[in-house]
Protein backbone atom coordinates (compact mmCIF):
# COMPACT_ATOMS: atom_id res chain seq x y z
CA UNK A 1 0.00 0.00 0.00
CA UNK A 2 2.43 2.41 1.13
CA UNK A 3 6.18 2.76 -0.16
CA UNK A 4 9.54 1.14 1.54
CA UNK A 5 10.50 4.21 3.67
CA UNK A 6 6.40 5.17 4.85
CA UNK A 7 5.78 1.42 5.62
CA UNK A 8 9.24 1.81 7.71
CA UNK A 9 7.60 4.37 9.51
CA UNK A 10 4.48 3.41 10.41
CA UNK A 11 6.32 0.26 11.62
CA UNK A 12 8.09 2.11 14.13
CA UNK A 13 4.93 3.99 15.32
CA UNK A 14 3.19 0.74 15.86
CA UNK A 15 5.90 -0.16 18.22
CA UNK A 16 5.00 2.45 20.75
CA UNK A 17 3.35 2.37 24.14
CA UNK A 18 -0.50 2.81 23.05
CA UNK A 19 -0.48 2.59 19.41
CA UNK A 20 -0.58 -0.57 16.73
CA UNK A 21 -0.99 -0.75 13.05
CA UNK A 22 -3.75 1.39 12.78
CA UNK A 23 -3.30 4.43 14.72
CA UNK A 24 0.38 4.30 13.33
CA UNK A 25 -1.28 4.77 9.78
CA UNK A 26 -3.37 7.13 10.75
CA UNK A 27 -0.11 9.38 12.64
CA UNK A 28 1.59 8.93 9.64
CA UNK A 29 -0.94 9.51 7.25
CA UNK A 30 -1.76 12.95 9.19
CA UNK A 31 2.18 13.76 9.00
CA UNK A 32 2.31 13.01 5.76
CA UNK A 33 -0.78 15.33 4.90
CA UNK A 34 1.39 18.32 6.17
CA UNK A 35 5.08 17.57 5.43
CA UNK A 36 6.31 21.39 6.11
CA UNK A 37 4.54 21.59 9.26
CA UNK A 38 4.30 18.42 10.94
CA UNK A 39 7.00 15.78 9.33
CA UNK A 40 9.53 17.93 9.13
CA UNK A 41 9.58 19.88 12.44
CA UNK A 42 9.23 16.22 13.97
CA UNK A 43 11.97 14.95 12.08
CA UNK A 44 14.11 18.06 13.60
CA UNK A 45 13.11 16.95 17.11
CA UNK A 46 13.90 13.65 16.97
CA UNK A 47 17.21 14.46 15.31
CA UNK A 48 18.09 16.87 18.37
CA UNK A 49 16.80 14.66 20.68
CA UNK A 50 18.95 11.63 19.34
CA UNK A 51 21.63 13.91 19.86
CA UNK A 52 20.96 15.31 22.95
CA UNK A 53 19.93 12.07 24.69
CA UNK A 54 22.29 11.41 27.94
CA UNK A 55 21.45 8.26 30.55
CA UNK A 56 22.92 10.15 33.65
CA UNK A 57 26.19 8.47 35.29
CA UNK A 58 25.04 8.92 39.24
CA UNK A 59 21.49 7.96 39.03
CA UNK A 60 20.78 6.55 35.63
CA UNK A 61 18.24 9.03 34.46
CA UNK A 62 17.75 10.07 31.09
CA UNK A 63 18.31 13.96 30.23
CA UNK A 64 20.21 16.23 27.78
CA UNK A 65 22.69 16.47 30.64
CA UNK A 66 25.44 14.25 32.92
CA UNK A 67 25.11 14.61 35.65
CA UNK A 68 21.40 15.02 35.34
CA UNK A 69 19.38 18.35 35.98
CA UNK A 70 18.44 16.60 39.47
CA UNK A 71 21.56 15.42 40.30
CA UNK A 72 23.25 18.55 39.56
CA UNK A 73 20.64 20.88 41.40
CA UNK A 74 22.12 21.82 44.57
CA UNK A 75 19.23 22.32 45.82
CA UNK A 76 18.02 19.02 46.39
CA UNK A 77 18.73 16.94 49.29
CA UNK A 78 21.55 14.35 48.04
CA UNK A 79 21.31 12.44 51.71
CA UNK A 80 18.00 11.20 50.58
CA UNK A 81 17.90 8.21 47.40
CA UNK A 82 14.31 7.27 45.92
CA UNK A 83 15.08 4.09 44.81
CA UNK A 84 12.57 3.55 41.33
CA UNK A 85 12.21 0.82 39.03
CA UNK A 86 12.59 2.98 35.58
CA UNK A 87 12.59 6.18 34.23
CA UNK A 88 8.90 6.59 34.19
CA UNK A 89 8.59 6.31 37.77
CA UNK A 90 11.25 9.28 38.12
CA UNK A 91 9.37 11.59 36.19
CA UNK A 92 5.75 10.41 38.12
CA UNK A 93 7.46 11.72 41.09
CA UNK A 94 8.70 14.23 39.72
CA UNK A 95 5.25 15.34 38.98
CA UNK A 96 3.68 14.76 42.25
CA UNK A 97 6.48 17.01 43.20
CA UNK A 98 6.67 15.12 46.95
CA UNK A 99 10.20 14.03 46.97
CA UNK A 100 13.46 16.90 47.41
CA UNK A 101 16.07 14.56 47.56
CA UNK A 102 17.58 12.64 44.59
CA UNK A 103 16.99 9.14 42.65
CA UNK A 104 18.44 6.04 41.65
CA UNK A 105 17.04 3.95 38.62
CA UNK A 106 17.44 0.28 39.13
CA UNK A 107 16.51 -0.25 35.14
CA UNK A 108 13.72 -3.14 35.95
CA UNK A 109 12.96 -5.64 39.18
CA UNK A 110 14.41 -9.11 40.17
CA UNK A 111 12.61 -11.67 38.50
CA UNK A 112 12.94 -15.00 38.96
CA UNK A 113 10.75 -16.19 35.44
CA UNK A 114 13.01 -13.73 33.76
CA UNK A 115 16.28 -14.06 34.25
CA UNK A 116 16.53 -10.87 35.81
CA UNK A 117 19.00 -10.98 38.53
CA UNK A 118 21.24 -8.20 40.82
CA UNK A 119 23.77 -8.26 38.37
CA UNK A 120 21.43 -7.06 35.16
CA UNK A 121 20.16 -3.77 37.78
CA UNK A 122 21.51 -0.89 38.99
CA UNK A 123 22.34 -2.46 41.98
CA UNK A 124 26.43 -2.04 42.43
CA UNK A 125 25.70 1.64 41.68
CA UNK A 126 23.47 2.07 44.39
CA UNK A 127 25.83 0.41 47.30
CA UNK A 128 28.57 2.50 46.60
CA UNK A 129 26.40 5.40 46.53
CA UNK A 130 25.50 4.35 49.84
CA UNK A 131 29.32 3.63 51.11
CA UNK A 132 30.39 6.52 49.84
CA UNK A 133 29.13 7.84 52.76
CA UNK A 134 26.64 10.75 52.03
CA UNK A 135 23.31 8.92 52.64
CA UNK A 136 21.15 9.03 55.64
CA UNK A 137 18.03 7.69 53.60
CA UNK A 138 16.71 5.02 51.37
CA UNK A 139 13.42 5.11 50.16
CA UNK A 140 12.41 2.22 48.26
CA UNK A 141 9.67 3.16 45.50
CA UNK A 142 9.31 -0.27 43.86
CA UNK A 143 5.77 -1.67 42.39
CA UNK A 144 3.71 -3.53 44.28
CA UNK A 145 4.05 -6.88 42.45
CA UNK A 146 5.90 -9.84 43.43
CA UNK A 147 9.18 -9.00 41.63
CA UNK A 148 8.67 -5.55 42.91
CA UNK A 149 8.50 -6.74 46.44
CA UNK A 150 11.40 -9.32 46.06
CA UNK A 151 13.62 -6.37 45.01
CA UNK A 152 12.68 -4.49 48.06
CA UNK A 153 13.47 -6.82 50.30
CA UNK A 154 16.31 -8.13 48.60
CA UNK A 155 18.06 -3.95 48.32
CA UNK A 156 17.29 -3.97 52.25
CA UNK A 157 19.27 -7.18 53.25
CA UNK A 158 21.71 -5.40 51.30
CA UNK A 159 22.33 -2.26 52.73
CA UNK A 160 21.22 -3.41 56.32
CA UNK A 161 25.15 -3.49 57.10
CA UNK A 162 25.21 0.08 56.26
CA UNK A 163 23.79 2.64 58.53
CA UNK A 164 21.20 4.19 56.30
CA UNK A 165 17.79 4.09 57.04
CA UNK A 166 15.49 2.24 54.53
CA UNK A 167 12.32 2.96 53.81
CA UNK A 168 9.72 2.09 51.66
CA UNK A 169 6.46 4.32 50.36
CA UNK A 170 3.36 3.13 51.86
CA UNK A 171 0.74 0.54 49.80
CA UNK A 172 -1.52 3.18 48.58
CA UNK A 173 0.21 1.85 45.45
CA UNK A 174 -2.34 -0.84 44.05
CA UNK A 175 -1.18 -4.88 43.37
CA UNK A 176 0.16 -4.93 40.23
CA UNK A 177 0.35 -1.29 39.28
CA UNK A 178 3.62 0.27 38.01
CA UNK A 179 4.22 3.84 39.95
CA UNK A 180 3.94 5.78 36.45
CA UNK A 181 0.24 4.96 36.09
CA UNK A 182 -0.87 6.53 39.41
CA UNK A 183 -2.18 9.65 40.26
CA UNK A 184 -0.46 12.70 41.80
CA UNK A 185 -2.21 12.26 44.79
CA UNK A 186 -1.60 8.82 45.89
CA UNK A 187 1.70 9.29 44.98
CA UNK A 188 1.82 11.48 47.24
CA UNK A 189 0.28 9.81 50.10
CA UNK A 190 2.34 6.60 49.43
CA UNK A 191 5.82 8.80 49.62
CA UNK A 192 4.81 10.52 52.65
CA UNK A 193 3.48 7.64 54.75
CA UNK A 194 6.48 5.26 54.22
CA UNK A 195 8.02 3.58 56.81
ZN1 LIG B 1 21.10 11.87 37.88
Amino acid sequence: MAGRELDALIQIFAKLPGLGQRSARRIVLKLLQAPEARLVPLARALADAARAVRVCSVCGNIDSQDPCSICADTERDRSIVCVVEGVGDLWALERARVHGGVYHVLGGTLSALGGTGPEDLNVASLLMRVSAGDVAEVILALSATVDGATTAHFLAERLAASLVRVTRVAQGVPIGGALDVLDDGTLATALLARR
